[in-house]
Parts: structure tokens; sequence; C-alpha cells
């Protein structure tokens, strides 16, 4: 008998079929002998829906008071699948987030848990019931109620998984897996049975959207073993884990990219001590995030700095450049908010050389010019024109051959 902590997205309960099915779900885990704690969102489209009134009022609406909005999307949907569950016979307990006391700070619409009391949990537990848990949502030691970010039900799972020792988080969701990148770019991309913690996070950060980042980072510091599963089809879905150190690994997993970067170019920066501490300090402190950085060589005493942004923050950060130019004795401040980044992520490539060869190879064969490069022990990312996008990814995922089954 195992403890497993399911959670079933937005779409997954996004009408009462939908719930009744979640319903059918559970009761098959319990009769395999599981014990089981259910998170579920808000019904598809309803945070939106409440995000939306609540601006109607104030844009951006007062934080602490939209929280208190936007947690009814959950608590209604805990409800449901309550009702649902007592109507089958299944003994059940919904509770909100403040409710099973999960306790976070007081940082309205992004909160991070603190801590979670698991013995109300564990007491329904042992008398036989399932509970249900509202994703999203937690409660500051004052008692405000507190929303921990969108996509934040991942997290809850993540974090309910970790404070009772569960055996597996299983995130249910409209996708059956992690693919090896967006079947939508890629027909024969293919679904991923099993990916670890560190590629996971490479690739999640880059923009494959199947869970929020915070749950995955959570569940790697606590090593909870997390399965990515469709709510609509049967299959195993994707585990995501710790490296399996027993297993040969694949060279490549995945081809991630992203879309929403800019990039800032200061041509003709003196070369100089404490420079470029002065150029990203201003740019910090107008909370503009910095992903790459590349700085060339110096020569004749000046050298160019090139830096990208996400595409949101593009106007600021120019605008903001532009203003301080002549103070940093900068030259000229160039733009260009029409990049793509695409990154080829796999543990493999820490023992294999040769994997930025083959990568700019394909992008050579096709045309691409490279803009910008950056490499991590398991990640090569390229900044490329925007209009290359599809077809760099499409390029990449033939020549590490992702399409074949048993590659990993
Ligand atoms: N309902 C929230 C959202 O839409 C939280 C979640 O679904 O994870 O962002
Ligand atoms: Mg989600």
């Amino acid at each position: 008998m195992a403890l497993i902590v399911q959670k079933y997205g937005g779409t997954s309960v996004g009408s009462v079929e939908r719930i009744s099915a979640v319903a059918d779900k559970v009761l098959a885990t319990r009769a395999q002998g599981h014990d089981l704690v259910v998170v579920v969102s808000a019904m598809s489209g309803e945070t939106d829906r409440l995000l939306k009134l609540a601006k109607s009022f104030a844009d951006p609406p007062n934080s602490r008071e939209l929280d208190v909005v936007l947690t009814t999307g959950e608590q209604v949907t805990i409800g449901l699948l309550g009702i649902a569950l007592e109507a089958r016979g299944c003994p059940a307990r919904s509770y909100t987030g403040a409710q099973v006391r999960i306790v976070t700070d007081s940082a309205f619409t992004k909160a991070r848990i603190v801590s979670i009391d698991d013995k109300p949990i564990r007491a329904d537990l042992a008398l036989g019931r399932v509970v249900v848990v509202a994703g999203f949502q937690g409660v500051d030691v004052e008692g405000n109620i507190t929303t921990l970010g969108r996509g934040g039900s991942d997290t809850t799972a993540v974090a309910l998984a970790a404070a009772l020792k569960a055996n597996e988080c299983q995130i249910y969701t409209d996708v059956d897996g992690v693919y090896t990148t967006d079947p939508r770019i890629v027909p024969d991309a293919r679904r991923l049975s099993r990916v670890c913690f560190e590629e996971m996070l490479e690739m999640a950060s880059l923009g494959s959207k199947v869970l929020q980042i915070r749950s995955v980072e959570f569940a790697s510091k606590y090593n909870v073993p997390l399965r990515v599963l469709s709510s609509f089809i049967e299959g195993p879905g994707t585990l995501i884990a710790p490296e399996d150190k027993t297993m040969e690994q694949a060279l490549i997993s995945g081809i991630a990219f992203n879309r929403d970067e800019a990039k800032l170019t200061l041509v003709g920066v003196p070369d100089r001590p404490g420079i470029a501490y002065q150029i990203l300090a201003d740019v910090a402190d107008a909370n503009v995030e910095v992903d790459m950085i590349i700085q060339n060589i110096g020569a004749d005493g000046t050298t160019d700095f090139t830096f990208t942004v996400h595409r949101n923050d593009y106007k600021k950060a120019l605008q903001l450049l532009q203003e301080r130019a002549s103070k940093l004795g900068v030259r000229e401040v160039r733009g260009d908010n029409r990049i793509a980044k695409i990154s080829v992520v796999g543990l493999g490539m820490r023992s294999h050389a040769g994997v930025a060869s083959t990568m700019f190879k394909a992008l050579a064969n096709e045309g691409i010019n490279i803009q910008m490069i950056s490499t991590s022990e398991i990640k090569i990312s390229v900044v490329v024109d925007e209009k290359y996008l599809e077809l760099g990814v499409r390029a990449l995922h033939a020549a590490f051959h992702l399409e074949e089954a048993g590659q990993k």
C-alpha cells in the first residue's frame, strides 16, 4: 500500500462530467489499496474569469483582496469533488489551503509555502477518507488568505507529497507526459518515459509549460518522485525523478525553446572594472530579469556587451539603457525583440564531446545564423532570429535522432 498525492488541473475538472471522471479515477486508485490525497485546480477558465472581474475595479487590483477572490475557484472544485466522492460511497473530506494549514509568507499573489501541518490529513487518511485539498492557496501567520502564483496547484501537490513523504506525486493534466519537444512543431516528438529533475528544470525554465517550475524545484529539493499523466488517455506518463545512475543516459533528452526573449546590445562599452556591474545594477533596479549575458573581448579599450531579457521588459530596458548610455560612456545601444532561444538539454552531454558541433552543424545546414551561445553542464542554448525558431527546433530534433524509440 502506498500513499499517493494526485493533482488534477483545470481542464481535468473543467465540467461536471470531468469531475465525475476524476471521482471514478480516485475510486480506482483506492481500489488498489492506496491512501490518497487529491489536489485540484479551479475549473478551466475560472481563475482568468475571476481575475477579469477583479480588474474591472482596479488594474492591478489590491493584491490581498485579489487573493480572496482567486481562491474561490479552487474552493468550488474541492467541494464538488467531495460531493461526487461521497455520492459514490467513498468517504471524503475537502479542505481549503487555510483549513489544512498550508502556511505561507505574506507575499500576496506569489506567496511561498513555509510549513504544512500534516497531522489533520494523516488523521483523515487513518479513518479511510480521501483528503481533497484546494490547490494554489495558503494562509499567512496572521490568517490572511494567499495564493502561490499562476499554476501554483502543482506546487501545492508537491509540497503536500513532501510533507506527507508520499510515494509518488501524480500530476494529471491534458497532455500524457513530457515530450522531447513541442509536438505541435515536431509531429514525431516522443513522450519521455523518464527524465531527471535537472533536465526537467532546464526544460521547464525554457518554456516546456507542463509543470510550474517551482513545483519541480520543490520536488527536486525534497526528492519527491513526480509523474505527469493525462486524465484523458490511459498511460504511464513521464516520471520525473532523481538521476538513475544504473542506466546509461541518453545524450539529449529534449529540445526546449522560448520565443519570449529580447536582446539588448551596448556597443563601445569602456573596458574597465565595474562596468558590467553598473549596467546590470541599473537593469536589476528596474526589476528586469536578465537571462543570457555575453561580453566580447576588449579591443581599443572598448568592448560590446549583450544580454537578453523577457520580451515584456524589452521597451523598459531599452529606454533605461538609452537614458544611461552617455553616463556609462557607451557609444550605442541596440535592441532586437524578434529573437528566440533554442536549447538542447541532456544529462548525457556531461560525458560526451561533440554535442555543440552536432548542434551548430544542424543549424548551419539550414542556413540559420546563431546570434548568441551559452552553455551549462547539461544544456547548450542559442539565440536565433525568431523566424527560424520552428525550422531550428525541427532540424535539431532530427540531428539528435530524438524521434527514435529506445533513444531513452
Ligand atoms: N487555478 C490557478 C491558475 O489557473 C492555479 C492552478 O491551476 O494551478 O493559475
Ligand atoms: Mg497548470
